[in-house]
């Protein structure tokens, strides 16, 4: 371990890398208000009882992914790990975020999970998430998933996979965990060869076996009837509006009965965004229905339903389609010959960057033009403003056009309109 690197699982995102950033947080900021959500911000850290209550006991999270510590007033506290339990505290905390028995809430920002670090899978990442408290209706589950597929499509992502499931209710899932046990408890030797994970899982959850990634655990389960086959007439309903409603929209998806998600507190519709551009960690995007958390979490009775894509997995899947995303604004270069024009230079910067001009000057007494367009080159400029002593005596200035290499000289004072009408 040294302390001149980053910690294990986390990284500096470097400069070349933040238009991707911009993009995707503007975009998504754009898209949602479109749909009349509105960003919220919660703390960074909270009680760890918050997650280990709302993500629920037995899942990943909770069981070896948190950041948890005890502060220096005795407090335990988790860093966060997901943005959901925060929110739902908030809007507990905070009623009057309801109107109209609705909600439209979405957050971004980093997520901490002591994960084993790869390609795609950090100890420090990043989340968008979107959650829509108080409505039951499929309606609300069609918005949620076609949001996030006109997400993607907006940033020109390519090569998805939206899978839906339900995984019932309440109700179901007693019914559901006894049919996959009685199923599995068919196999003689199903101690010897389920994973680990899942052996305690047998009695625990059941359903969590479903979406193990054990190969072994895999061709226990082909032919386990669909669970929906399970669920009540109510949950059926519900599913085969949000499939209807999506067709109606075209979204593309595919119904996939062995998604169930990591988190304990999905209820109903459940979904996954998969990018074929990614290799093992090529989930972009999970969301479903939880519509019991809000009153496990001491609120009022609320269905609600929402996602959260990893910012990170999404800029991965850009770049591998080649994708690439620059800083777009064109750079204005004052090139001052001589110290004695660098006073007027500062002054044009000024001018310039009140006027939105993206500018810039060579703060280091380089006297030469030469030296100046050498410097303007790799800055990239699009244009160069000369100042030299012919020119002040005339006061005007010389416009370079750095693209054509034509030089145009115009009085001084009317820099900001021929820029304007140049760029
Ligand atoms: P995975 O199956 O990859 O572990 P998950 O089910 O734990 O994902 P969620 O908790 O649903 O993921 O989080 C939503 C999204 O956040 C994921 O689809 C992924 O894009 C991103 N994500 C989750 N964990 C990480 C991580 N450790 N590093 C980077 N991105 C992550
Ligand atoms: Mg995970």
């Amino acid at each position: 371990m040294t302390t001149h690197s980053v910690p294990r699982g986390t990284k500096d995102i470097l400069p070349s890398e933040i238009p991707y950033w911009h993009l995707i947080e503007s975009t998504a900021r754009n898209l949602f208000d479109l749909y009349n959500y509105q960003e919220i911000r919660t703390p960074i850290f909270e009680h760890a009882e918050l997650f280990e209550q709302g993500i629920g006991q037995g899942t990943d999270i909770v069981e070896k992914e948190m950041y948890t510590f005890t502060d220096k007033g005795d407090r335990r506290l988790t860093l966060r790990p997901e943005g959901t339990a925060p929110i739902v505290r908030a809007v507990i905390q905070h009623p009057e975020l309801i109107h109209h028995q609705n909600a439209k809430l979405y957050y971004c920002g980093p997520m901490f999970r002591y994960e084993r670090p790869q390609s795609g899978r950090y100890r420090q990442f990043h989340q968008v998430g979107v959650e829509y408290i108080g409505e039951s209706n499929p309606e609300a589950d069609i918005e949620i998933i076609s949001m996030a597929y006109r997400f993607f499509e907006a940033l020109g992502l390519e090569k998805l996979t939206v899978n839906v499931n339900s995984i019932g209710d309440e109700i179901s899932r007693p019914v559901i965990n006894e049919a996959i046990r009685q199923f599995l408890g068919n196999t003689k030797w199903l101690e010897k060869e389920l994973c680990p994970r899942c052996l305690p899982r047998f009695n625990q959850n059941p359903l969590r076996i479903l979406d193990c990634k054990n190969e072994v655990c895999n061709q226990y389960l082909s032919g386990m009837p669909d669970i929906k086959t399970l669920q009540s007439a109510a949950c059926k309903d519900h599913f085969h509006s949000v499939i209807d409603g999506l067709k109606r929209l075209k979204i593309p998806f595919k119904v996939n009965p062995f998604l169930v998600r990591g988190l304990d507190y999905y209820t109903r519709t459940t979904f996954e965004i998969i990018s074929d551009n990614l290799g093992a960690q090529n989930a972009i995007c999970g969301g479903g229905r939880y519509d019991n958390l809000i009153k496990k979490m001491g609120g009022k009775s609320t269905p609600a339903i929402g996602f959260a894509f990893g910012i990170e997995r999404i800029i991965l899947a850009l770049q591998a389609q080649k994708k690439v995303i620059k800083n777009t604004h064109s750079l204005i270069f004052i090139a001052p010959i001589g110290y004695t024009y660098y006073s007027q230079g500062m002054q044009m910067l000024d001018t310039l960057r009140r006027s939105g001009f993206k500018s810039e000057m060579d703060y280091a007494q380089k006297n030469d033009l030469k030296s100046q367009l050498k410097t303007a080159n790799k800055l990239k400029a699009t244009f160069v403003i000369i100042l030299g002593e012919e020119e002040a005596l005339k006061n005007t200035i010389i416009v370079k056009n750095m693209k054509t290499g034509i030089q145009t000289e115009i009085p001084s004072k009317t820099m900001v309109k021929y820029l304007q009408a140049q760029t």
